[in-house]
């Protein structure tokens, strides 16, 4: 069975209201009508009808590769965590409380006079200690004192480290009740293998960039032979992604339950001192790692031990300062965005330094600003009406499974009980993380990430062992995403993205359920999708569908596949729909559950029309709305090559596959989004 990751809402690279028209009113339906193109037909382009009007005026901001409602809704959480960050110093809070910490590390960051004052000086010791590498042994000493835990397979689907390795800790697939380590390959500065092995000419461009940038960054740091180093570091991650698992394997939850005894791994594995990497990743006591994708794994050992110590040696080096660029001086933190943002990301403009200060704060503090922003930020009536809004959806699905006609008994109950004890947190986690014995300083930016990094690998750590906690959150509540946790059996809605024109309080049914309430289907459908049928009711790795059900279901996705696959949004680029498929199957489950669930809000009566909208043209239009984005084409290109989401422009046109978007829209064959009954995609 093809798998998938069950994965995040969508990737927050971008998107933003110009502030012309974030500034409309909304109305009291919604929806904003300013927005729609009333000279196409919904039917033939249901996205430039939704959202032409915004897109013919939107512009994107120099410093951002996207434009649209997640970042319209993101800035106003950065307008909050800035004023948050900017309190929480207020008053000289004493030492080692969460609120001196917030202060000292954005004080630290923001510091640039004592940045370029220090130089490369925070990051000699590691660059001397590379150096000093004479040894194999030294090599894989140094290589497991960097593990960290920077990936995340199943839950927010990180698969990408310039580790050697990265490292994922949560239940045993086949034993929910045990918390094991997750080893998954690494190695690369390009976010994905496809950049190093494809024929693209793109591609090639970008690695020839690459490599340029390579040169460029340690011969800033002082380095001799720049050139010829950046030619090993290359070549030797050009093998690296040669061995590495593609997406679509590294996705296959099935191919990666391999329990590897730690005792075994030069066995299994050899090439690396696997005794010295795990002593020095403090996992020598661990009786099993698991590895995710095991020949990249084996094929990465064994380069450990080929490829010349030099080439691996100048590669530690200059992953080190790639990885402190963004805290050591400018000359440093501009060339690091000139690859990674303009020429990666067609993006002109690096983000101003207080809000990446800020996005830094919440990465490493995240659960400290989490506490005060959900406090002061999210309401008990919002949050008891999402939960509302949350029952009508379960009660949709539950209705909608138990009346398939392909479904087996036993697989509908196995659905019904996975329903039952679904936990849908909203808002913010129950319990805090508290930050004890991490030294955050006022003049040490680069130490400060480098000690949170490892806090949080030893707070992941700190799980062997213990029992499952089936409440732990993945997201910060400050986060504009929400995300399904396949082994907990719980889905996580962050207080930011419950906001308008996601979530308004002050909005009719027909919006909140067309915007929020499709995101919410969404995650809830991630459960009983492909990916969600190989995990039960307690997490556990095991396909409670029978073959004929597999059989229905493959068959109807094979046509979502051919459905995205037509989609061209760059000349000669299309969709991938096998890589997209998940994510693809929850956007039509989720508006169909939506729908269904709207209905059920309305309690049997009409509902009513507003500014000459029917309740379910507006159910339709706010989900098209909520979608609205403009990206730029290298954006756009490495979301296709990368990503598992479709673009927002498709992701808008979901629609075309349920039955009462063409009633509400009065939709007729021959236009260009018009399905037979047939061709259109119902899976739940
Ligand atoms: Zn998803």
């Amino acid at each position: 069975m093809p798998s998938r990751p069950l994965a995040t809402f969508f990737v927050l690279a971008a998107a933003a209201a110009p502030l012309l028209l974030a500034a409309a009113v909304p109305l009291k339906s919604g929806v904003t009508f300013a927005y729609r193109d009333m000279h196409v037909t919904p039917g033939d382009d249901f996205d430039a009808y939704a959202n032409g009007g915004w897109r013919a005026a939107a512009a994107i901001p120099p410093d951002r590769s996207s434009i649209g409602v997640g970042y319209e809704v993101s800035q106003r959480a950065e307008r909050r965590n800035a004023e948050l960050v900017r309190d929480a110093g207020a008053g000289n809070p004493a030492a080692d409380t969460t609120r001196r910490m917030i202060a000292d590390y954005y004080g630290a960051y923001m510091d640039m006079v004592g940045i370029e004052a220090r130089g490369l000086a925070p990051i000699r010791p590691q660059l001397a200690e590379i150096d000093s590498i004479a040894s194999r042994t030294d090599l894989a000493r140094a290589l497991g004192s960097r593990l960290r835990a920077d990936v995340d397979a199943l839950n927010n689907t990180n698969f990408w480290t310039e580790n050697l390795f990265g490292l994922w800790v949560t239940q045993k697939l086949d034993e929910p009740d045990r918390t094991v380590p997750y080893l998954l390959q690494g190695g690369l500065g390009m976010p994905e293998r496809e950049y190093y092995v494809s024929r693209d000419p793109e591609n090639a461009k970008l690695r020839a960039a690459y490599r340029t940038y390579v040169a460029a960054m340690l011969r800033l740091a002082g380095f001799t032979d720049p050139d010829a180093r950046a030619d090993r570091i290359v070549a030797l991650e050009s093998r690296i992604a040669s061995a590495q698992a593609d997406r679509v394997t590294s996705e296959d939850v099935d191919k990666a339950n391999n329990p590897w005894r730690t005792a075994d791994l030069d066995r299994l594995a050899p090439g690396l001192d696997w005794n010295v990497y795990l002593a020095a990743a403090h996992l020598k006591d661990q009786p099993v790692i698991v590895a995710w994708q095991p020949d990249a794994i084996r094929r990465i050992s064994a380069l450990v031990a080929s490829e010349p110590l030099q080439a691996w040696k100048d590669w530690l080096a200059f992953h080190t300062l790639n990885r402190g660029a963004n805290y050591l001086p400018q000359a440093y933190d501009d060339l690091h965005f000139g690859f990674y943002g303009r020429t990666m990301q067609g993006t002109p403009l690096q983000r101003a330094r207080w809000k990446r200060a800020l996005g830094y704060v919440n990465a490493d503090l995240g659960d400290a600003v989490g506490k005060i922003y959900a406090a002061r930020y999210f309401s008990a009536s919002s949050k008891a009406e999402v939960q509302e809004m949350v029952r009508n959806l379960l009660t949709a699905f539950d209705r909608r499974i138990n009346t398939l006609a392909w479904m087996s008994p036993n697989t509908k109950a196995a659905a019904r009980a996975k329903i039952r004890t679904l936990r849908v947190g909203v808002g913010y986690p129950e319990t805090w993380r508290d930050y004890a014995g991490l030294t955050i300083r006022r003049d040490d930016p680069l130490g400060n990430a480098w000690r949170a990094q490892e806090w949080e690998y030893r707070h992941q750590l700190a799980k062997l062992g213990r029992p499952v906690d089936r409440g732990e959150w993945w997201m910060t509540p400050q986060t504009v995403n929400a995300v399904n946790l396949p082994l907990q059996n719980a889905l996580n809605f962050p207080a930011a993205i419950l906001e308008a024109p996601y979530f308004d309080a002050k909005a009719d049914a027909a919006a909140n359920y067309g915007a929020i309430g499709a995101v919410i289907g969404h995650e809830i459908s991630h459960s009983f999708d492909n990916s969600g049928a190989e995990f039960s009711a307690t997490g556990k790795l095991e396909n409670w569908w029978t073959p004929e059900d597999f059989a229905h279901f493959k068959a109807a996705s094979a046509q979502l596949v051919r459905q995205y696959d037509g989609y061209e949004p760059i000349p000669g680029v299309h969709l991938k729909g096998e890589q997209e498929l998940g994510e693809n199957i929850a956007d039509v489950a989720g508006l169909s559950a939506a729908y269904d669930a709207y209905h059920l809000s309305l309690h049997g009566r009409p509902a009513p029309v507003i500014d000459g909208l029917t309740g379910d043209q507006r159910f339709f239009l706010a989900f098209a709305q909520a979608w609205r984005q403009k990206t730029r084409e290298a954006a756009l290109r490495q979301q296709i090559i990368t990503d598992g989401h479709a673009p927002a422009p498709q992701r808008a046109e979901t629609v075309r596959n349920l039955d009462a978007w063409y009633s509400a829209y009065g939709v007729k064959p021959g236009e260009r989004l018009y399905l037979a009954p047939a061709g259109r995609v119902r899976i739940w």
